[in-house]
């Protein structure tokens, strides 16, 4: 299998320079070798971007939280792919549900800013999920079906192309989904990536859970074999924290 574990810490719209301390902190953890066996990454808000960026070592990557689908242009406040990839970043979060809801993002919307991505040289997390009411309306597969297949462009690469299954209602809530729900839904993604893009393709892609992930709930999760890391928003404001759900990723 040999999908390498990727732990993603999502800032949101938190942190100022004196959260550089928890940066500081990730990379002294590192240069001990103590972050565990995946692949550490930060998605600071883009006014840190570059600052994480230089206090980090290369191993451990930096994401943009999405990008304009325009490389440059008249579009006020936007931000490029390329001008987040020439701060620092690597990869970039893609359709979040806070930005599916607060900026009325598309899954056709999602899908041109990840070309733009890998236009830039920037890996795409693309976040899919369900809402309570769809959840509770039996909906989820047929939800994240129409999101996966919208929002993933037929230019992905599969070792570029990062999946994030994040039900909303989990997000920031306290509450999650069993190891077994989660297991139902990384397979069906994986086998509707399959269909699309043939099984070579799917099983090199990488599907992280993310939804109220905590030191005290991780390892269930990182328990699940199609469970490939986790997209972590609250949990990931302190490095202890943060680096506590590194440790308990598995070696594959
Ligand atoms: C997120 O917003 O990506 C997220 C998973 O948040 P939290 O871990 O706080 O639920």
């Amino acid at each position: 299998m040999g999908r390498r574990l990727l732990i993603a810490g999502n800032w949101k719209m938190n942190g100022m320079r004196a959260e550089l301390a928890e940066i500081d902190a990730i990379a002294a953890a590192v240069a001990r070798g103590e972050e565990g066996p995946g692949e550490l990454l930060v998605s600071p808000p883009a006014t840190l971007l570059s600052a994480v960026r230089d206090r980090l070592p290369n191993e451990v990557r930096v994401a943009a939280q999405t990008c304009h689908h325009n490389a440059k242009g008249a579009h006020t406040g936007d931000l490029s792919a390329e001008m987040l990839r020439e701060a620092g970043a690597e990869y970039v979060i893609l359709g979040h549900s806070e930005r599916r809801s607060d900026h009325r993002e598309s899954d056709d919307h999602v899908r041109a800013c990840a070309q733009a991505a890998i236009r830039a040289d920037l890996q795409p997390i693309i976040c899919v999920g369900e809402s309570e009411a769809e959840r509770d309306a039996k909906e989820t597969l047929t939800v994240l079906g129409r999101q996966l297949d919208g929002s993933v462009p037929d230019e992905a690469t599969p070792e570029a192309l990062v999946i994030a299954y994040e039900p909303i209602w989990a997000i920031g809530t306290g509450k999650t989904p069993t190891a077994d729900d989660v297991a139902e839904v990384h397979g069906f993604l994986r086998n509707r990536l399959a269909l699309r893009f043939g099984h070579a393709f799917a099983s090199r892609v990488r599907i992280l859970y993310g939804g109220s992930v905590k030191p005290s709930n991780a390892a269930e999760f990182f328990a699940v074999d199609d469970v490939d890391g986790a997209l972590i928003g609250g949990a990931s404001l302190k490095a202890e924290d943060f680096l506590a759900i590194a440790r308990l990723a598995r070696e594959r």
